[in-house]
């Protein structure tokens, strides 16, 4: 069913508000969720109907959600006001699909791409914050949304699986790509090893934690809230840290054609490093300091993999504009990764100074 053969008005009143509804409205460009703003005559609030092919289980995404926004309310941190429904329920579920309201988040900015280093600075301050505040938090009480969602070995299997099949007669197209992700399977368990065995916390992570789930104040540029929480899960940290910088610390777009235009900033690293350790404080502890560059490469590395195992099984999972699309975002990534190798020294101190600076 699509948004137009919806009454979205109905929907709308079915929720909790104080106004009556005087118009609901397509808003914002998130790619899982449809989103809608709806105007009342007391004031406004966002709709979402959840996608429920990626996230199938509604109850405990929702869960997840009133759990941690609850935690971080409860520190005076502003977070995603659920709206309930009439009956009391935090979301609704009819033929037309699942769907939940939020408090419209007034007067704020967001980015769709890193323009500065004081933009990615305040972005790593606001996920070093939501880390701190959620330090607290027993992380198993959540539900994984998605299973396996940064378990590299497992990603790995993926990808050889999907070599194995070769569907699409690709394989014999991209040897280099290929022999980059076999030839450092050694590396893969390095944080999911440390989960298991206690060494690295479980915290929850974002997962998703690019510039426009943060929005900042309109008026000073702080960050004020962390929203598009469908991907908070038992995790860690150096997942989010990692993600972050794999897409904000490189010079170009994650799929570039030209790779003399890909290249890790160690500057942005540092910008980052900075906001969030800088907010994070002693809550981090110093295994996961050391990790820090070694979870940037991970994600890097993993999400690269993922892009060639899509390229080599016919660009199933990602959206592809072209047939070497997927190709091209690997490439992207194992250059980064590549330069985050060899710049690994450099990235620990970094990461030695910042803490230092801390201490
Ligand atoms: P993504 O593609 O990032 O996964 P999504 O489809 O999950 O996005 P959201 O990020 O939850 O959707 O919301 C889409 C957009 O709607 C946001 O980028 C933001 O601009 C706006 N938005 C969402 N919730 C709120 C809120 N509570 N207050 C103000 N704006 C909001
Ligand atoms: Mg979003
Ligand atoms: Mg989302």
């Amino acid at each position: 069913m699509t948004g137009n053969d919806i009454d979205l008005h109905a929907v709308a009143e079915r929720f909790r508000l104080d106004g009556d509804v005087t118009r609901v409205a397509p808003y914002g460009d998130g790619h899982i969720n449809a989103t809608y703003l709806v105007e009342t005559t007391d004031g406004r609030a966002i709709l979402q109907r959840m996608n429920t092919t990626v996230f199938p289980d509604t109850f405990h995404l929702m869960r997840n959600i009133e759990l941690v926004t609850a935690f971080l309310r409860a520190q005076g941190q502003e977070t995603l006001d659920i709206i309930p429904t009439r009956d009391g329920s935090t979301y609704l579920e009819d033929a037309t699909g699942a769907w939940r309201m939020y408090v419209f988040i007034e007067d704020t900015v967001s980015y769709n791409l890193v323009t500065d280093a004081a933009v990615f600075r305040a972005a790593g301050g606001a996920f070093g914050a939501f880390q701190n505040q959620l330090s607290g938090f027993d992380a198993s009480q959540l539900t994984e949304t998605i299973a396996h969602f940064h378990d590299t070995p497992k990603r790995f299997r993926d990808f050889l699986a999907a070599l194995d099949r070769d569907a699409m007669g690709r394989a014999a197209g991209c040897p280099d790509e290929i022999a980059f992700f076999r030839g450092r399977d050694g590396r893969y368990a390095t944080i999911t090893d440390g989960l298991a065995d206690g060494t690295i916390p479980l915290r929850v992570t974002h997962n998703d934690t690019k510039l426009n789930n943060i929005l900042m104040d309109a008026r000073d540029g702080h960050a004020r809230a962390i929203i598009d929480l469908d991907t908070v899960m038992p995790g860690s940290l150096l997942y989010d840290f990692g993600d972050s910088i794999r897409f904000g610390a490189s010079t170009a777009l994650e799929d570039e054609r030209d790779l003399d235009k890909v290249h890790f900033s160690l500057d942005l690293f540092r910008s980052y490093a900075e906001g969030f350790l800088g907010e994070l404080g002693g809550a981090v502890t110093a295994r996961e300091a050391e990790l820090l560059p070694t979870g940037a490469w991970m994600m890097t590395v993993e999400c690269g993999m993922r892009f060639l195992a899509d390229h080599l099984a016919g660009d199933i999972y990602f959206a592809t504009r072209y047939p070497e699309h997927n190709l091209v975002r690997a490439r992207t990534q194992i250059r980064l990764a590549s330069e985050m190798e060899e710049q690994a020294d450099a990235m620990a101190a970094v990461v030695a100074d910042v803490m230092g600076g801390k201490a």
